[in-house]
């Protein structure tokens, strides 16, 4: 079995020029080349700003890119035609593809309409805010441009639990619908974080449900995506994307691989809403994120021993995509905690090289931010073909300095020439002792990522001296592995 490599293909900046698709396409036999087995494609449906929308401001889940609606019939990246065969050729070089799913909220109603409702308080949605008034909501999607295909199912008040703005009033505030709560099981924060934007659907009404749950059948059988990545999980009942993909998968008979966003540092929230959901699916990473972005601002005095602390994949290890960056963490977007670009191939080489976690590479890494004016980050490229070429075997971890931290991967016979040793430093460069295995004895290794041009012979017991320079990272592997990389493959 080849190590797994995922690929997020999209970053927020992205031109609105509803080419993403055709450059799946195009790009497909490359990717595969190149190592990526799951690619995850951005939300396919149109949002409230058509041709300009990222794809989170979820209009009409049933228009993915086929119907004249919000000014335009493509999404911001392509046609449904167009979308289907980007899925299609994927599969066919051998990659899965996840699709997002965004189903907390909705945006851009087609009409507003009278509601009695009750403002509750922004930092505590639990504590209400004078009494019930009426108001005048954006909630009745009935999608005209759509006209009834796939679905005659409308939207108005009773199937949401509140919207952030009273178009009489003109007033922007949290208010909650008369005969509604905010849904139960989802996070703490603000006393319930159930409420993230636009017009918030109520996953505690049954035919909201049903209707969501049919909804995936069509969008599984009209797209035959291999998976799912969830949106903003913490704004919705733990016991709903339970049910949700338990359904799935019982209709397909897939595994249907399902990764979700809970988005927040702290890793018992995260380890809570596995929990809930029984561990049927897997989490990004956050808190390794955030690990990441703190090390790369602290300059070299980041304790590098606890690098991994606190994070899923050193707590559920089987439930963790772990990854760099994405398209809310860079430059310019809410979150921005864009790891610094000195830490980055330390943080990939966490990811890339260790035994744990499904790791998701991010296209404004792979491919640059040209808005931001930061290249494709160097290196990446190499590391994704380490992994998928040499990073096997049993792990042993040096996890012993606050500066240099390394561990070593002994390589399978499966793999020829695989094992490597990896060193990081944050601060000043030195030497590492590590024990790469009696097999690799009187054996030379080189430095395949870092700036080490010497090389290591492996004394006879197994053990290696491995260098690293300051603030960087040195990949060693055996002589024959670093030549195969350096003149068959890059
Ligand atoms: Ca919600």
């Amino acid at each position: 079995m080849k190590n797994e490599t995922m690929m997020q293909y999209f970053e927020w900046d992205l031109p609105s020029d509803k080419l993403l698709w055709k450059r799946c396409i195009a790009q497909a036999p490359k990717l595969k080349e190149a190592g990526i087995t799951k690619v995850w494609l951005p939300p396919a449906y149109k949002g409230m700003n058509g041709v300009n929308e990222v794809g989170y401001g979820v209009y009409d889940t049933y228009d993915l890119g086929e119907f004249e609606q919000k000014g335009t019939i493509a999404t911001k990246y392509g046609t449904k035609q167009e979308y289907l065969k980007a899925v299609k050729t994927l599969q066919n070089n051998g990659i899965e593809v996840l699709a997002d799913v965004v189903l907390n909220h909705m945006m851009g109603a087609d009409a507003s309409e009278k509601v009695m409702a009750v403002e509750t308080a922004e930092n505590n949605r639990k504590q209400t805010v004078g009494g019930l008034k009426e108001i005048s909501a954006w909630t009745i999607f009935d999608f005209p441009g759509r006209n009834g295909k796939y679905s005659d199912f409308t939207w108005n008040s009773s199937h949401f639990n509140g919207v952030d703005w009273d178009d009489n009033a003109k007033r922007n505030a949290l208010y909650l619908f008369e005969g509604k709560r905010w849904d139960g099981e989802t996070d703490e924060e603000k006393a319930n974080y159930d409420y993230l934007m636009g017009a918030d659907l109520d996953m505690e009404n049954a035919a909201v449900r049903a209707q969501l749950i049919k909804w995936g059948m069509w969008y599984e059988e009209t797209v035959g995506m291999d998976g799912f990545r969830l949106d903003a999980v913490k704004h919705i009942n733990a016991n709903f994307y339970k049910e949700w993909l338990e359904k799935i998968r019982e209709k397909t008979g897939k595994d249907m691989f399902a990764v979700a966003e809970y988005w927040h540092a702290d890793l018992k929230r995260l380890l809570k809403y596995l929990d809930n959901v029984e561990n049927c699916m897997s989490l990004f990473d956050v808190p390794l994120h955030y690990n990441f972005y703190n090390a790369s601002n602290q300059s070299g005095t980041f304790d590098m021993r606890y690098l991994l602390d606190n994070t899923v994949v050193e707590h559920r290890s089987k439930n963790a995509v772990t990854f760099v960056d994405n398209h809310d963490t860079q430059p310019g977007q809410a979150l921005c905690s864009f790891v610094q670009g000195w830490f980055k191939p330390l943080a990939y080489a966490c990811i890339l090289f260790r035994r744990e976690g499904l790791p998701c590479v991010f296209y404004g890494d792979y491919y640059g931010l040209p808005a931001h004016n930061i290249p494709p980050m160097t290196g990446l490229k190499k590391m994704i073909k380490i992994r998928e070429l040499y990073a096997y075997g049993e792990q042993k971890d040096y996890f012993d300095h606050e500066n240099i931290i390394g561990w070593v991967r002994m390589g399978e016979s499966e793999h020829e020439n695989s094992g490597l040793a990896v060193v990081l430093s944050d601060g000043p460069g030195g030497i590492k002792r590590m024990y790469v295995g009696k097999q690799f004895a009187d054996m030379e290794f080189k430095d395949v990522t870092g700036k080490c041009s010497d090389s290591v012979t492996i004394d006879a017991l197994g053990w290696g001296d491995f260098r690293v320079d300051g603030g960087s990272v040195s990949t060693w592997v055996c002589k024959a592995a670093y030549d195969y990389l350096e003149t068959e493959v890059m």
